[in-house]
């Protein structure tokens, strides 16, 4: 008798675990794939993929929920290619390297990832922390954390004294030299050494800062600091554990630089020229804008005090350069892959990219696409997200409007699912 009680209840705690079909009803959707928005579909969702795409609002049986989105548009969750998770930008924020242990940055982390999700950006690459971004994705995929599917590359690779060297600025007695475990580098033997480092910690990809960068506390914010060698060192080891290399370059020589030793992405980008334009087309390289940053560091410059007195300027030449450059970048057919860098601006406010990707001239549809299927490819995931596709992870987010007709609509994000579960409805 207790035997068949026993089995009995186990079974009752298992059936949560059974798959409930979820059939979300959309007004308005747009699955990612074509151009079109198609009117009163069906997207039926069972576990965390995505079983089928109908049309019409198909009718529930069973066990099966309803999440009626009639009066919404519906699209996949939305991919940003560069974001910082463990860090948020804030007026005299420089001492926080200081005073904060890592369990404080893995809370904020913690915090930041929810704001982003909530946002409706269901997978992010983070692209440089200390490597608390590393155990925020495990614990994300763990369930125990709410945050986006992340992608990170734990700390990013500098030179000595270049853009990420953890300890510029600091003074002689605690700066110390670090080395290829602290992701510091000189030399093809060290760049080796770097990137078998982050395998070892758990990273998805590599960064290389190939130029001076605005925020590390530096005089110089885009100048070349890795030589081709030493980047071709990077790409070539990482091309052993699969990883992609994403290059941060504000200054034209590094660019390029990164561009031929064969990196898949350079960030901001901001000085780039004809030659680096023409050599972004020749490699297929892509390029990743983050115009929001541009704007946000500028005008957090201007406010006294906010930003170290070496930060300043470099803020105040480089940010406002972005917008133009992406105008250049995309008339002239440079691949464009959606990228922010929040954390050097509120987490959250992601989606107000978009806006200025249209500003600039490019179509609401394609800067919107520019964050689905292309950021798919590039992280390897094109079978797994990207589109509202069956087979797919359920990622799907609503909005009011048509993003075609009001690209301003992304940043209020009504609904956002991740792996098939509701995070906001
Ligand atoms: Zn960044």
């Amino acid at each position: 008798m207790k035997k068949i009680y026993l089995l009995a209840s186990l079974s009752l705690l298992a059936q949560p675990l059974l798959a409930q079909r979820t059939l979300i009803h959309c007004g308005n959707l747009f699955d990612g794939v074509g151009n079109s928005f198609q009117p009163q579909m069906t997207v039926v969702v069972d576990g965390n993929k995505i079983s089928a795409v109908e049309k019409g609002y198909s009718q529930p049986t069973g066990q099966d929920r309803v999440v009626d989105m009639k009066n919404k548009t519906v699209l996949p969750g939305l991919i940003d290619m560069h974001v910082h998770l463990e860090n948020q930008t804030r007026r005299g924020g420089t001492i926080d390297e200081f005073t904060l242990n890592p369990a404080d940055v893995a809370y904020r982390a913690g915090q930041y990832a929810k704001t982003t999700l909530l946002a409706g950006f269901t997978t992010v690459r983070d692209l440089g922390g200390t490597g608390v971004n590393v155990s925020l994705r495990n614990a994300i995929n763990a369930g125990l954390v709410d945050g986006p599917r992340v992608l990170t590359v734990g700390k990013s690779i500098a030179t000595t004294g270049g853009h990420a060297d953890p300890t510029n600025g600091y003074r002689k007695n605690i700066m110390g030299d670090p080395g290829p475990e602290d992701g510091v580098i000189n030399g093809p033997e060290d760049a080796r050494k770097a990137v078998r480092q982050r395998y070892k910690d758990g990273s998805d990809l590599i960064k290389i800062t190939a130029t001076g960068g605005v925020l590390s506390n530096a005089k110089d914010g885009s100048g070349a600091q890795f030589t081709e060698e030493e980047v071709k060192a990077v790409v070539d080891a990482a091309k052993d554990y699969g990883f992609p290399v994403a290059a941060h370059a504000h200054g034209a020589e590094g660019m390029k630089r990164a561009i031929r030793a064969g990196v898949q992405t350079i960030e901001h980008g901001t000085l780039m020229d004809d030659e680096a334009i023409e050599l972004f087309k020749k490699y297929g390289t892509y390029y990743v804008p983050t115009i929001i940053a541009g704007k946000t560091v500028a005008d957090s410059a201007r406010h006294f005090g906010y930003y170290p007195a070496l930060v300043t300027p470099k803020a105040l030449a480089v940010g406002p350069k972005l917008q133009a450059t992406f105008a250049k970048a995309y008339k002239a057919g440079v691949k464009i892959a959606f990228g922010t860098d929040a954390g050097v601006f509120i987490h959250g406010y992601n989606a107000k990219e978009f806006e200025y990707m249209v500003e600039a001239g490019m179509p609401p549809l394609e800067a919107l696409k520019s964050a689905l299927m292309t950021n798919a490819r590039l992280l390897g995931m094109d079978t797994q997200i990207g589109s509202i596709e069956k087979g797919k992870f359920a990622d799907l987010i609503a909005v009011d409007e048509n993003p075609a007709q009001n690209i301003k609509t992304l940043q209020a994000v009504r609904f956002v699912m991740k792996d098939g579960k509701v995070y906001k409805q």
